[in-house]
């Protein structure tokens, strides 16, 4: 029996949205710490490079399933899919997400319910499919990624918020219901992060760069990697007793001023 907490051979994990930024930053930590992962994108191009990326970090079972969380039926597909290949399943990790920044007032209602059904609703279906298959395999983790606007209002992203405060208190009622189940689920809350989804923002809104230097005591953007160790964490054993929780990866934005 192996003594690192942390490893992860033989395990197998499903990461959305892990074939770019901070999903694929998950993805490699996983893999690099022995387990075989499943990314899950709509592109099937990203999905293949990012495949590629894994197996030559010696992930040879890592895979892609081309799927669009906001459809219920991929999504259980997914983890049928992936138990069919493998199986088993021990870690879920709901990371896909996107943002559209407006003033409250000027959203479509289409708006509002793309963005909670990409990053909230897409969420619960697969925690609710994925739950039998972690029970087969005696336990498992899931694993939310939250967002700073978990805990702060943002005035450009009410649905965002909403739909990052809503996976907080989704993951700790999961946390209570299925701990007997030896499944714990917790959330990763990310503070600004160099990826896809902010490098728009980054040019459009004059200034935005400098406010998240000043604002972050370490005094710079997150990156993908930053991901990997807090991901490694709550995937292993090493992580058995902690469910419920959301823990800031932000290199101290939460803090203060
Ligand atoms: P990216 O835009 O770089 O990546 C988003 C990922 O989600 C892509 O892999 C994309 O793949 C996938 N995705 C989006 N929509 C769908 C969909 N409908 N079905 C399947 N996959 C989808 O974003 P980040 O890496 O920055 O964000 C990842 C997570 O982290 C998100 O939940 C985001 O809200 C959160 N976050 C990010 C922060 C940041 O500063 N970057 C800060 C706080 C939270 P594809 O295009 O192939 O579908």
């Amino acid at each position: 029996m192996t003594t690192n907490l942390f490893d992860l051979s033989g395990r197998i994990a499903i990461v959305t949205g892990g074939n770019g930024g901070i999903g694929l930053g998950i993805a490699r930590g996983l893999a690099q710490a022995g387990a075989s992962v499943a990314v899950v994108g709509r592109n099937a191009e990203k999905n293949a490079s990012a495949v590629r990326e894994l197996q030559l970090l010696g992930s040879a079972q890592s895979c892609a399933i081309e799927a669009d969380v906001t459809d219920a039926g991929a999504c259980r597909s997914m983890i049928a899919a992936v138990m069919q290949r493998f199986g088993r399943l021990d870690v879920l990790v709901n990371n896909a997400g996107i943002n559209i920044r407006k003033a409250p007032q000027d959203y479509a209602l289409e708006e509002w319910q793309k963005i909670i059904e990409t990053n909230l609703s897409s969420a619960f279906v697969c925690c609710q499919a994925a739950y039998p298959a972690l029970q087969k395999s005696g336990g498992g983790k899931i694993i939310n990624i939250g967002s700073m606007t978990s805990i702060f209002g943002a005035s450009f992203a009410a649905p965002y918020g909403a739909s990052k405060g809503g996976i907080v208190q989704m993951g700790r009622s999961l946390a209570t219901a299925w701990a007997k189940d030896n499944i714990q689920v917790n959330a990763i809350l990310p503070g600004w992060v160099d990826t896809e989804l902010t490098r728009r923002g980054r040019q459009d809104v004059p200034g935005l760069h400098e406010r998240v230097l000043a604002r972050t005591p370490a005094g710079r953007w997150g990156v993908p990697e930053d991901f990997a160790g807090i991901a490694v964490f709550l995937s292993s054993r090493a992580s058995d007793f902690v469910t419920g929780t959301a823990i800031p990866v932000d290199g101290g934005y939460s803090t203060g001023m």
